[in-house]
């Protein structure tokens, strides 16, 4: 139950209206008791005074009350439900908000231990699964713990007896069935929630890889797997409604047991009378809408383990702690950039060979540095450190002398533009694509951009609002890349780092991405990282990295004149 307390606590923003639904629900529960009981003891009461041909019955009093209850019955459901579900809906909004808040400073590290559609189904079905605590336990729990004081004490007026033995029947009810049933629905809930999870996960993982299971012809057995969950998923769902059927039943034998104690008590006198009459019927009908009350609970904690593994799951998320974490002070970005990087050393969570070692490299303001290095050196690795997505364990990476870790995240950002190895396109239009380097250029700024970065054909059709991504137009590999180019181009920052920016292009293209690299970064300290050794006979600065570590530099014509060399490299590049 442990695991419950931080959502209970979460209701506290909105105790009021919380309480107030639960009130309503008590004032409707009582009224349709009321209602029942009422009609029950009218009906035989007028049908023994018409047998005894007594006329002076007052059944205006009675018929009122009967109707009052009808009406408070109707309309307390109405506002109960209104109220119950706008407060429910308003914790779970709070409660998607503040995981979805916890999530976002998890990224990439923290993230990079759930998968995609998991993560989807923690932050919409899990969440969703917690409105069953309010409105399924806590406000039918109230609601019959309430009912059992005041009918029993209602009913104390007219026969101490009965009353007590209908409130004991109820009490014991109300103690005995749910603990049984909340153990008997645990292990049920908590399969349900984990195979939701798992087949969400199988549907992400067979939408995203349609073309690759397609191509090597795999998907049959995909979708057998699959089904293979959805069968088990279905399962549990059934193990589920059979328990709830069960609890049901005993329900209704133990309360038609109640009924037919009650009969048999009443019958034999009710308060000081020991003569049978419709007094029989207020107590007969009263035990049966009092446990109609008492229905729900047991149905309640039955699906208590669901949920209870639900908040389970979103703790997870919740308790997370940020790999990377920026300090709150404001900062201006610097209009250039001097970066030093002093013996970094770094490797992934749960790999043993460090990604980085000891690394060291002095970047001047204004100088382009080119990386080179053999597929999984660590290039990518190292421009990561850079723009913080993770922290190195060792070493220090400064910009202008001051540690990394010291700018805020605004800071950060403004003072660097990224072209990633790997392109996120948006599903949205060629505007919005670019936009979000730059969210207050003028469509004039847009079009310069793609124009510079040779993508012209892109404004051919529907200009900037053409749609992108998926639904729209599927950019080629090298026009991807062009259009990250574009983005770091209007991002405009002092420190242009680039992955690999001229993969997969032709040599003429290549050639004028590298022209552009030169006159639009002129200013710029630019760090490129990529494989080949050609044309990179304007930068500054040139180094090799081996297994995580530098090992060569000098500029383009120093590294071409150790002809050895180079013809070492050339093998390794
Ligand atoms: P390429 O030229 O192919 O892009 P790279 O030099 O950029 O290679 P990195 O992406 O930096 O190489 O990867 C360096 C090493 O770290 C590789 O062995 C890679 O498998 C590993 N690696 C990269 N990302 C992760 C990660 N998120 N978790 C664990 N290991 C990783
Ligand atoms: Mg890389």
């Amino acid at each position: 139950m442990r695991v419950l307390a931080p959502y209970l606590a979460l209701y506290k923003r909105h105790k009021w209206l919380l309480l107030l639904g639960v009130v309503l629900a008590i004032i409707t529960l009582l009224a349709s008791i009321g209602l029942l009981t009422l009609s029950g003891w009218f009906l035989s009461a007028s049908a023994v005074v018409g047998v005894s041909g007594l006329y002076s019955f007052n059944y205006m009093l009675p018929a009122a009350g009967v109707r009052g209850a009808a009406i408070i019955r109707t309309a307390g459901r109405y506002f109960e439900r209104l109220v119950s579900h706008d407060a429910t809906f308003r914790v779970l909004e709070h409660l998607r908000v503040f995981t979805f808040s916890k999530l976002l400073p998890l990224s990439p590290a923290g993230l990079a231990k759930f998968r995609q559609g998991d993560l989807l189904n923690r932050v919409v079905a899990d969440v969703d699964t917690l409105d069953h605590l309010y409105l399924r336990v806590i406000s039918p729990l109230a609601g019959a713990l309430v009912v059992i004081i005041v009918v029993t004490a209602g009913l104390s007026f007219l026969d101490i007896g009965l009353a007590l033995t209908l409130g004991g029947i109820m009490l014991l009810t109300l103690l005995l069935l749910p603990p049984l049933f909340y153990r008997a629905g645990k292990p049920v809930g908590e399969s349900l929630t984990g195979l939701r999870g798992q087949y969400r996960q199988a549907l992400t993982g067979w939408l995203q890889g349609q073309a690759e299971l397609s191509i090597f012809g795999a998907s049959q057995r995909y979708r057998e797997a699959m089904t293979h969950t959805e069968q088990a998923w279905y399962d549990a769902q059934r193990r589920q409604a059979e328990l709830t059927a069960l609890s049901q039943v005993v329900m209704l034998l133990i309360g038609g047991a109640a009924v037919l104690a009650m009969l048999w008590m009443a019958s034999a006198g009710v308060g000081d009378s020991t003569q049978p009459g419709a007094l029989i019927a207020l107590f007969v009908f009263c035990a049966l809408a009092a446990f109609e009350a008492l229905a729900p609970v047991t149905g309640a904690f039955q699906h208590l383990g669901q949920v209870m593994a639900s908040a389970l799951r979103i703790t997870q998320i919740i308790d997370q702690q940020p790999e990377v974490t920026f300090p709150a002070r404001d900062g201006a970005a610097p209009a250039r950039v001097e970066l030093t990087l002093d013996n970094l050393s770094f490797h992934y969570p749960q790999q043993v060979q460090p990604a980085i070692r000891d690394l060291s490299l002095a970047v001047p303001a204004g100088q382009h540095v080119a990386i080179l290095g053999r597929t999984g050196c660590g290039k990518s690795t190292l421009l990561q450190l850079i723009t913080r997505a993770w922290d190195p364990e060792q070493g220090e990476l400064k910009i202008n002398g001051v540690p990394l870790a010291g700018l805020s995240e605004e800071a950060l950002r403004a003072s660097m533009s990224v072209v990633p190895q790997r392109v996120h396109l948006f599903s949205a239009t060629l505007r919005d694509n670019l936009l979000l380097a730059a969210p207050s250029a003028s469509d004039q700024q847009l079009a310069d951009a793609l124009r510079r970065t040779g993508l012209e054909k892109l404004l051919d059709d529907s200009g900037l609002n053409s749609w992108l991504g998926e639904g729209g137009r599927q950019l080629s590999g090298g026009e991807l890349r062009r259009l990250a180019i574009a983005r770091a181009l209007l991002h405009d920052a002092p420190l242009m780092l680039l992955d690999e920016p001229t993969e997969g292009l032709d040599a003429e293209t290549e050639s004028q991405i590298l022209n552009l690299i030169q006159d639009a970064m002129r200013d710029k300290t630019v760090l490129m990282v990529t494989h080949r050794l050609r044309g990179l006979d304007n930068f500054e600065q040139i180094v090799v990295m081996d297994n995580g570590e530098i090992t060569e530099r000098g500029t383009h014509a120093e590294l071409l004149r150790q002809r050895g060399r180079y013809y070492q490299f050339k093998q390794r590049l």
